[in-house]
């Protein structure tokens, strides 16, 4: 900054005056931000680590011996943490192993498919408790109707796990579509009549629990980056292949949203300029050749049952039917172009196959998936990366959708469940 003879300028001074007021106000701020910055550091550790010692978490997180404890004494005091017996140490006294009280609150996580509705209530610790599953009409995607089929889910759940709404720390919802995150949510379904629907005040009419909404691959692509086959990678594309199709992008560690979250809708990058006709509007688009409806047009003949078992059918009918095997073959060689155009632009270090139809396809081609990839993508890139299926089987969206209320939790920005009511879980 030039600097004149006489002096600071007008502009240094200024500066200076921001910056001293920027400092009071952090100060009037540090204690209290810092205790729940360590807390939630702490939670956040013990959450991934459990169980483990104070001193476990002390090295894990970098707090002090003092501070490990004192947050360790806050949170047990409130039930959080519970001590789960202990281990020997080197010569020392035995250390005592903390972990979450799984029961001290529970989520919801619900897959809203174009296949089915599907609901999922767990405790903290992210075991199972209750589900419940809705069919749908292929088609049917009425806005009434989901909100009333979650609704009912909800009640269903907290009455067969026998927990009270209110030990309940939130739901989280996975949809189909975009999910515009402004003051209002809005889901804007193109592909399935959706337009700007209001989901979470819709779903007020029913339930007074915290709510998050977001697209299903990226609620996907959170489970399976929390607890699955992207542990620990930094950079990933987790694929959600149903009817439709979509993608989560990890980038740095964290899902990649653009500009108004609609990142990741790779089933409408075009794959065949002037190809199929898209549900989007569009043509030639990946989901036009590799959606679970779309690779059973592309087959033609009738296959009893619902759209997973007919192509569950198809599958079965590579073996001895050389149509079905053309149809197969064409969809891994779609799939591969499509992974090797993320390979190409994001540099990933791991390519995830999910959703029922991802799992499905995946489970019996990824060879020959594989080898599309590789010879569609550039040589480098490609070494780098690895192309394996999800690890949490088809439910990872509900999953995923209840780590939305879990990050608020471990974040400390969720409300505590209500005292009384935790005695009734
Ligand atoms: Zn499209």
């Amino acid at each position: 900054m030039p600097r004149g003879r006489h002096g600071p300028s007008l502009r240094e001074l200024h500066e200076a005056l921001v910056i001293r007021c920027e400092f009071v106000e952090r100060r009037r701020w540090t204690v209290r931000d810092l205790r729940r910055d360590n807390r939630s550091v702490l939670l956040w550790s013990l959450y991934f680590d459990q169980p483990c010692s104070r001193q476990d978490l002390s090295e894990a997180t970098g707090l002090s011996p003092a501070s490990v404890s004192n947050v360790t004494r806050e949170l047990i005091d409130e039930g959080i943490v519970a001590e789960a017996g202990s281990v020997d140490s080197d010569g020392g006294r035995p250390r005592t192993l903390l972990q979450i009280d799984p029961n001290y609150g529970y989520v919801i996580g619900v897959d809203v498919g174009e296949t089915r509705v599907r609901v999922e209530l767990f405790d903290l610790t992210m075991t199972e408790r209750a589900k419940a599953d809705y069919p749908l009409d292929p088609g049917d995607q009425g806005v009434d109707m989901i909100v009333d089929r979650i609704l009912t889910g909800i009640g269903t759940v907290l009455a067969s796990g026998a927990v009270d709404p209110n030990a309940v720390l939130g739901i989280g919802v996975g949809v189909p579509g975009v999910v515009e995150q402004g003051p209002e949510v809005l889901v804007h379904g193109q592909t399935y009549g959706w337009e700007a629907v209001p989901l979470a005040r819709l779903l007020r009419s029913g339930t007074g629990l915290p709510l998050s909404i977001d697209n299903g691959a990226k609620t996907m692509g959170r489970a399976e980056s929390w607890f699955g086959a992207g542990r620990g990678a930094r950079h990933a594309v987790v694929c959600l292949i149903g009817s439709g199709v979509g993608a989560s992008i990890i980038a740095h560690g964290s899902t990649h949203r653009g500009a108004t979250s609609s990142a990741g809708e790779w089933g409408h990058t075009t794959v065949v300029v002037g190809g199929r006709d898209c549900r989007c509007g569009s043509r030639g688009c990946l989901e036009a050749y590799v959606g679970a409806q779309a690779i059973l047009d592309r087959y033609g003949l009738p296959l009893s049952g619902d759209q997973e078992s007919a192509l569950a059918a198809l599958a079965d009918l590579a073996g001895t039917s050389a149509k079905a095997a053309e149809v197969l073959e064409e969809t891994a060689l779609f799939l591969g172009v499509g992974i090797a155009n993320l390979i190409n632009l994001l540099n990933p270090e791991q390519i995830i196959l999910g959703g029922w139809s991802g799992l499905l396809l995946g489970g019996r081609m990824l060879p020959a998936i594989r080898d599309a990839a590789r010879r569609h993508s550039l040589r480098h890139p490609f070494a780098d990366t690895s192309i394996e299926l999800g690890r949490l089987g088809p439910e990872a969206v509900a999953l995923g959708a209840a780590t939305l209320p879990i990050e608020r939790f471990l974040n400390g920005t969720a409300a505590a469940p209500v005292e009384t009511s935790r005695s009734a879980s």
